[in-house]
């Protein structure tokens, strides 16, 4: 090879890396946009599969699947999935059981910028927003208009002996109802007094359900004389036909705050983000009576379906104390009071 061929040969050699090395670097793969979101849903399966419904339609592209669960069941099975969570969102069911999962590092922090709406964020939210009130209900009694039992108006009429055998409602360790109703009385009567309470009245109860709502449907079909159930399942019942009267405690009545949070490590987070947003519109919180749903919302510019369900007298409730001390207390209940062997479904 002549030198003026070799030259050559360098200077397109040169020329050739040149160009090589100016090619921008490969752009890393993008993750697909997830097309599914997994909810855990804690009130009843209609409203469960109205919310599915509505927010495929606003959400196109985005597939729900969803599964019901009590509150006590759910906080179990977030526990044995921790290291590798099945759910994306938790949507429903008494907070309390929302600051247990807290504590236990299962839900994920959220700023979500509806958290604006809230009517009042220092009850509502939690402060470091890992959870969020997405509706209110109070606490109340079904009794059969055909049991011949008169319907309570006390707390303390649920211990009288007419009752005995007559009264239905969900265990705490499956159901964040039958958990409000107990940190109600609990709370009410101070721990000492409050578990003789729990005692007595366990003394009259005919059987614990599972499931919260459950109760007040049996209460109707009249397997039992009353129910202590949330008040808005007791209305849902009153609507499709059952014949039950719904009565408050006059000493006043616990409420829920029902709650939704992201759970840590969820798969498909971005999703997760928009339910949680699109949960914290007004018109998503008017869906509910769609749906046979009488909860009171939790955000400006929503209106509530039957705001006589709040104007009861309400005892302060404690949620911060009821939710640290759930697994102590249901674990107390369980263990000393009633346990929860035998639910019926
Ligand atoms: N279903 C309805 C309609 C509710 O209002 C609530 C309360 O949050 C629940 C279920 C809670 O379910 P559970 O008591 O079974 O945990």
């Amino acid at each position: 090879m002549t030198s003026r061929r070799l030259l050559l040969s360098i200077v397109v050699l040169l020329a050739a890396l040149m160009v090589i090395a100016c090619q921008p670097p490969a752009a890393a793969p993008q993750p697909a946009a997830s097309n599914e979101l997994n909810v855990l849903c804690t009130p009843q399966v209609e409203w469960c599969e109205g919310m599915k419904t509505e927010f495929e339609a606003a959400n196109p592209g985005i597939t729900v699947n969803f599964v019901r669960m009590s509150s006590g069941e759910s906080l179990t099975r977030l526990r044995n999935e921790k290291d590798n969570p099945q759910f994306d969102i938790w949507w429903g069911g008494p907070v309390d059981s929302f600051i247990a999962a807290k504590a236990e590092g299962l839900l994920e922090q959220y700023d979500s910028p509806n958290f604006a709406n809230i009517i009042e964020p220092e009850l509502m939210a939690d402060p470091d927003k890992h959870w969020v009130g997405v509706y209110v209900g109070s606490l109340g009694f079904a009794t059969n208009n055909n049991s011949g039992v008169t319907p309570p108006t006390s707390w303390d009429d649920l211990l009288k002996p007419e009752m005995q055998g007559q009264i239905l409602i969900a265990h705490p360790s499956s159901s964040g109802t039958s958990y409000t109703t107990m940190c109600t009385r609990l709370q009410m009567l101070g721990e000492d007094a409050g578990w003789e309470w729990m005692r007595q009245f366990a003394g009259n109860v005919l059987q614990y359900t599972k499931s919260g709502a459950a109760p007040a449907k049996f209460v109707g079909q009249g397997e039992a004389a009353v129910g202590i159930v949330f008040s808005h399942d007791i209305v849902a019942e009153i609507e499709k036909g059952s014949p039950l009267t719904l009565t408050f405690p006059e000493e006043g009545t616990g409420y829920e705050i029902g709650g939704m949070g992201i759970i840590k490590g969820a798969k498909n987070l971005d999703n997760a983000k928009k339910w949680f947003d699109w949960a914290l519109e007004p018109a998503t919180q008017e869906l509910g009576p769609k749906y046979n749903a009488f909860q009171a919302p939790t955000v400006k510019g929503a209106a509530a379906s039957k705001p006589e369900l709040l104007q009861v007298s309400l005892i302060d409730y404690d949620f911060q104390w009821c939710g640290e001390n759930k697994t102590t207390f249901v674990d107390k209940f369980t263990n000393e009071v009633a346990g929860a062997d035998s639910l019926k479904e």
